[in-house]
Formats: structure tokens, C-alpha cells, sequence
């Protein structure tokens, strides 16, 4: 069996660790590779390789590291159809969701061919008589970066293009469910030029990130994850002294105002709803309706369920299957669980035709109406094809429930009402807000962060807190001596 490896130094290695994950094919229910799991002299290598790495690639010029950046742009477009099916065939999202993520991801990139523009400081000339003041901005060293499942391509690369580009080496520690996209990436960076350790890839779990928490030569730490592990990351990466951006769990919601559009409303649940499974930490999961039009939406969300296609992937399919088996039967409980609790069970994914492997790890979509704030179902992160509908009778009402969950990634108004929708803008506890857009991801050159339990630390994703996470500032104060400085004056220039 395929065994997928680390990438360190610019060439496959695997560890003498012994320890090796199952990666699975979504789709089909099989086991199709293994991926081996580093131990601690593994990662310690990486970090020296890395290290060294730094000396050279920190003190590489702008223009060669853009050009690099290009060749590496240029590179994934052009193969992002296969990194597309990897992803597919790891993750099981379909193909087209797939290469929708590496695009996003591109952008990235593009952003950061920008980094001259991006790096330039200020100056002040003559700040005192002879005395000329200028900021700069350098690399950190070697930067951690840590990902979930759900955005194999993507995620990582909210950070690694902007990380390289102002002058770090990265260590990548990808979700050992679907590591083979971060491996295709880095023969990519090989073949674009850059050079060997800028880019390495740690394979593993648990044991990896410790040690990557704790290693004296780790800058800073980028990690994206599941709530309890991102608090984890950040307490324990900041006690040691690490600059730490860690992003956590969600659970958006769509506030609908009775005078939205229902239509354009209800198809915008269904694909924020069941994209990706609801794999994605920007699905909506709760849709907060403001009576009285709570019968016509939940009616029109229904009758767009019943279209859905769940099946494989690469087969023309609208929603793919749940990432493991593990993962599909805890969506699944929380089905039950929503049962039990009393709400409206109005589609069960339990029971859905399927397209693809009776093995596969499917769960078709599930809508429940009904839903109370104290159930199960809305409180936690599901992170499943599981849609809840919450009834509320005003605005008010529906703000407050909002802005009291402990999530606060994205969230979405839908109305005709410019003046409600600014209000809410302002109102709502939430940091990336869509206004009749149903999935806000700002695009490369804004930041991607949320509030609250969904972000540990003070720097959002790319743009410019991207930038200036991975870098850090100094300031020049600088004369050229003349005859005109002598003298010995003991306090503060005065003028
Ligand atoms: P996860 O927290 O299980 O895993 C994330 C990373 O942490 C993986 O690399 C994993 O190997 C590692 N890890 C797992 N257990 C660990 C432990 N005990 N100690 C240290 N590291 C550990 O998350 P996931 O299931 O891969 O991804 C889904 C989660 O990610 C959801 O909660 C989702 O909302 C969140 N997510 C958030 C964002 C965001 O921008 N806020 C984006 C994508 C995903």
C-alpha cells in the first residue's frame, strides 16, 4: 500500500517512528494509502533543515523570491485539475467544490507576488535636525503551520505563500485525513525553484504538533482547527514564547428577515447548507427566520432538498460523502440527538439514495425546523450536512441569539432592507458578515478570522494581518555624523 511521506529538505523521507495513520477513499469506504506519522527526531529534522534554510532564503531578494512566486503561480493553475482530484479522492468533496478551493487558494498566492509593494516601510526625513527615521519589516524564522481536514489545499495556503514570500520557511503539519494535497504542493514549489527546506511537510498527529509547540526554533504558529485544539495551540505555543494565530470551530447563521427574498433565500441555505457536506467552517448550519415566513421558506428549502444529488464525487454529484466513517456516524448521532431533543425532523439524511459505494460514508442532507437554542443540535458545531431552522419573532430576537453563541466566524442577513442590513453589520458579534451572501470568505486581500470561540490570538488570516504576522517591525533612526552633533548633552533632543 501506498505509504505518503514527509517532505523535508526538498526530497520524500519517512520516519523510523513505526506509527502510520489510514487514509481513506470517502467514496468508495476503503482504505487507500497509509501516512506515516513523524516522531520527534523526524521533526527536529525538519526544523534544523528548515533553519538553515532561513539564513539563505531571508537574505534572498525581493526579486528573486517574486519570480519564484510566479513560477509557482503559474504552476498550480495550470495543475490544479489534479491537485483538484486528489483532493476528491481523500476528502470526497466533489470535483468541482475541489478546484473551487484551490482557486481561493490561488488567490493567495497572487496576493503575495505582491510582497514588495507589501513589505515597503515608511520614512521620515529630518525628523530632528540631521536625523532621518524609516521602518522595515523582516521574517520571523521558521513558521509552523497546522491544518484541518476540510481545506487540504486551501488553508494551507491562507498562510505558506505569504509566510515564504516575506522571507520565512515553513513547516506544514497537515491533517493526517487527507495529507497527499500539501505533498503535491511542495514538488510544485520544488519545480518553481525554490530552494530546498523553504517548504517542508510533517506528516502526523498528536506527537507532531507538541513537539512543533514546544521546539525552540518554531517562530510563530499557524494553526486552524477544531475549537478545543486551536485554545490548546494558543495557550501552549504563547507560554513559549511563540507568535500564535489559531482558528477554531463555528457555527454560522443566516438571519432572514420576512422581507427577503425567499427564493434566492432558500437557494442560498441549500448551498451554504450542504456544500461540501457542511464540511466547511463558513457553512451555515442555523437559519434564524423572523416570522411570520417560516412555513414558506422552510417549504421552499425542502422542495430544493429533494433535487439533491449525494453521491461520488467524481461523478457529477451535488454533495459528497462525510470525510470518515468515525465523522459520518457523529453526524449521524447528532441526528438522533435532534430527534430526541424534539425538533422537526422535515428531511432525514439517514435515509437518503445514494449514487456511489454502499461502503461510502454518506449522510445525504438533513433539515430540521423547529430548533431551540437549548438542543444539541444548535449549540454545537456539527460539521455535517445538517441544517436547523430557529423561528424568532423580531430582529431583535434573532441579533441576540446570534451574538450570544460562543461561535462567531461568519454569519449572513438576507433582506431588501439596506438600513437592517447596516444595522446588523454593526450590531452583530461576528467577524466576517455577508449581506445577502451567504458564505462571506474575504477575498486574499481582506482578512479571514472570526470572533470569539472561532479565533485565538490577535491576527487574522492573509492580507494584511497576514503580512504582518509573518513579519516583524524595526525601526531606524539614522544620522551621518557632522561637525554640527558634537557637544555632550544629557537629555532628549529638544528640536
Ligand atoms: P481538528 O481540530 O481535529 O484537527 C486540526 C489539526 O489539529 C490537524 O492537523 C490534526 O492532526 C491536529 N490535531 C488533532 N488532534 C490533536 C490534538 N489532540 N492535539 C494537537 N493537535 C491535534 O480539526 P479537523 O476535524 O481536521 O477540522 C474541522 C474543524 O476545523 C472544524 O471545527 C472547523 O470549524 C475547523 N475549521 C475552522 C476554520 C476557520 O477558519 N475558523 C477553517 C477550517 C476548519
Amino acid at each position: 500500500m501506498e505509504l505518503v511521506k514527509h517532505w523535508i529538505n526538498g526530497s520524500e523521507v519517512a520516519s523510523a517512528s513505526g506509527r502510520k495513520g489510514d487514509v481513506f477513499n470517502p467514496a468508495l469506504g476503503t482504505i487507500s494509502k497509509q501516512v506515516d506519522f513523524a516522531d520527534i527526531a523526524t521533526i527536529n529534522s525538519a526544523v534544523e533543515d528548515a533553519k538553515r534554510a532561513f539564513t539563505l532564503w531571508s537574505q534572498t531578494s525581493l526579486t528573486k523570491r517574486v519570480q519564484i512566486l510566479f513560477a509557482f503561480r503559474h504552476l498550480l493553475n495550470s495543475k490544479k485539475e489534479e491537485l483538484a482530484a486528489i483532493i476528491t479522492s481523500e476528502h470526497g468533496k466533489v470535483l468541482s467544490d475541489a478546484l473551487g478551493e484551490v482557486t481561493r487558494g490561488l488567490e493567495v498566492v497572487e496576493f503575495a507576488c505582491g510582497i514588495p509593494h507589501l513589505l515597503k516601510g515608511g520614512y521620515s526625513e529630518g525628523v530632528s535636525q540631521g536625523v532621518d527615521v524609516y521602518s522595515i519589516r523582516q521574517p520571523l524564522g521558521v513558521c509552523a503551520i497546522i491544518s484541518p481536514f476540510n481545506f487540504p489545499a486551501m488553508v494551507p495556503m491562507w498562510f505558506f505563500p505569504i509566510a515564504i514570500a516575506a522571507g520565512n520557511t515553513v513547516i506544514i503539519k497537515p491533517s493526517e485525513k487527507d495529507p497527499s494535497a500539501t505533498n503535491f504542493i511542495a514538488k510544485l514549489w520544488k519545480e518553481a525553484g525554490l530552494p530546498d527546506g523553504v517548504f517542508n511537510v510533517i506528516h502526523g498527529d498528536k506527537v507532531a504538533v507538541d513537539r512543533l509547540l514546544e521546539h525552540p526554533d518554531i517562530a510563530s504558529l499557524s494553526f486552524v482547527g477544531s475549537t478545543s485544539i486551536a485554545k490548546y495551540v494558543y495557550e501552549n505555543g504563547t507560554k513559549n514564547g511563540k507568535r500564535v494565530q489559531a482558528l477554531g470551530g463555528a457555527k454560522n447563521h443566516m438571519l432572514v428577515l420576512p422581507d427577503a427574498d425567499l427564493d434566492l433565500t432558500a437557494d442560498s441555505a441549500i448551498n451554504a447548507g450542504f456544500g461540501s457536506a457542511g464540511e466547511r467552517c463558513m457553512a451555515i448550519s442555523a437559519v434564524v427566520v423572523v416570522e411570520p415566513v417560516g412555513d414558506q421558506l422552510v417549504e421552499k428549502i425542502r422542495e430544493r432538498m429533494k433535487k439533491l444529488k449525494t453521491g461520488d464525487g467524481t461523478k457529477g454529484s451535488d454533495m459528497g460523502p462525510l470525510v470518515t466513517k468515525v465523522h459520518r456516524d457523529k453526524v449521524a448521532s447528532y441526528v438522533d440527538a435532534g430527534v430526541k431533543e424534539g425538533a422537526t425532523l422535515v428531511e432525514d439524511g439517514r435515509n437518503a439514495t445514494v449514487d456511489g459505494a454502499t461502503e461510502g460514508f454518506w449522510l445525504g442532507p438533513t433539515l430540521f425546523d423547529h430548533v431551540q437554542p437549548s438542543m444539541s443540535i444548535y449549540k454545537d458545531e456539527i460539521f455535517g450536512p445538517v441544517l436547523s431552522v430557529i423561528r424568532v419573532k423580531s430582529y431583535e430576537e434573532g441579533l441576540n441569539l446570534i451574538n450570544s453563541h460562543q461561535y462567531g466566524n461568519g454569519t449572513a442577513i438576507f433582506t431588501n432592507d439596506g438600513g437592517a442590513a447596516r444595522k446588523f453589520q454593526n450590531e452583530v458579534l461576528v467577524g466576517m458578515v455577508g449581506i445577502n451572501v451567504p458564505i462571506p470568505v474575504p477575498v486574499a486581500y481582506y482578512s479571514f478570522g472570526g470572533w470569539k470561540s472561532s479565533l485565538f490570538g490577535d491576527s487574522h488570516a492573509h492580507g494584511t494581518e497576514g503580512v504582518h504576522f509573518f513579519t516583524r517591525g524595526k525601526v531606524v533612526t539614522s544620522r551621518w555624523l557632522d561637525p554640527s552633533h558634537g557637544g555632550i548633552n544629557l537629555g532628549f533632543p529638544q528640536n
